[in-house]
């Protein structure tokens, strides 16, 4: 019909009512579109840091898990925790805290490849799921990091700051069950890095 009109080149204030009340339709579409895919975004993400809640990290695992059991491929898990970051908290505040926790995730996030799986797994604990990795990449990925959370100080309104981190490393061995199985291994070599002294990587 418009473009009927159009090729007659005659447009009344109807047609242009007309015009604009679709545009306005479709402008409010678009908006309930983006709209939906924020709200799906948030529903998966880390508000302070990006990295993928731990929830939904979980339910990636489980895909992920089943396809390297099936195909009999190598798995690997990464728990990442800040070494004493209470006393950051206790000296600066908890807004220079966070600002500790979105940087160390952007530098977990440099250090890892686009097909791992990082998440944010609790206050100021950060893990990563590596598909395809063998024991001797993740222990490097891992060391990697590790020296260069400890060279290179954090930006703050508080000025530089220092701070070091503890890695615990697992492997998904046959008799893994399930990614909580591997990730609680993880959890136990992290532990023992933080026993041994911190700033440190450990494997279980
Ligand atoms: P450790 O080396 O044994 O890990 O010592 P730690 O002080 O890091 O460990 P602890 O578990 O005692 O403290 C963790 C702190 O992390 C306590 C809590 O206030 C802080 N934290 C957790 N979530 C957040 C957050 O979202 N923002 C900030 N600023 N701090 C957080
Ligand atoms: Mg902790
Ligand atoms: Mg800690």
């Amino acid at each position: 019909y418009l473009t009927e009109k159009a090729d007659a080149q005659q447009f009344t204030a109807e047609d242009e009512n007309l015009v604009v009340g679709l545009a306005s339709d479709a402008a409010i579409a678009i908006e309930n579109a983006h709209l939906f895919e924020e709200v799906q975004r948030l529903a998966i993400t880390d508000g302070l840091t990006g990295l993928y809640n731990r929830r939904h990290f979980f339910e990636l695992a489980e895909r992920e898990f089943e396809r390297t059991r099936r195909y009999s491929r190598p798995l690997a898990a990464m728990m990442l925790d800040i070494d004493r970051f209470k006393r950051v908290n206790d000296t600066y505040g908890h807004a220079v805290g966070d600002e500790v926790l979105q940087a160390l995730a952007a530098r977990f996030r440099e250090n890892v490849r686009d097909i791992d799986l990082l998440a944010r797994y609790g206050g100021e604990e950060f893990v990563a799921l590596l598909p395809e990795v063998g024991l001797e990449s993740v222990r490097v990925a891992a060391e990697r990091l590790r020296q260069s959370v400890a060279e290179t100080p954090i930006e703050t309104a508080a000025g530089p700051l220092s701070v070091t981190v503890s890695l615990g490393l697992a492997l998904a061995a046959p008799d893994c069950q399930d990614p909580a199985t591997l990730l609680r291994r993880a959890d136990e070599a992290l532990y023992k890095a933080k026993n041994a002294g911190r700033n440190r990587v450990c494997w279980a």
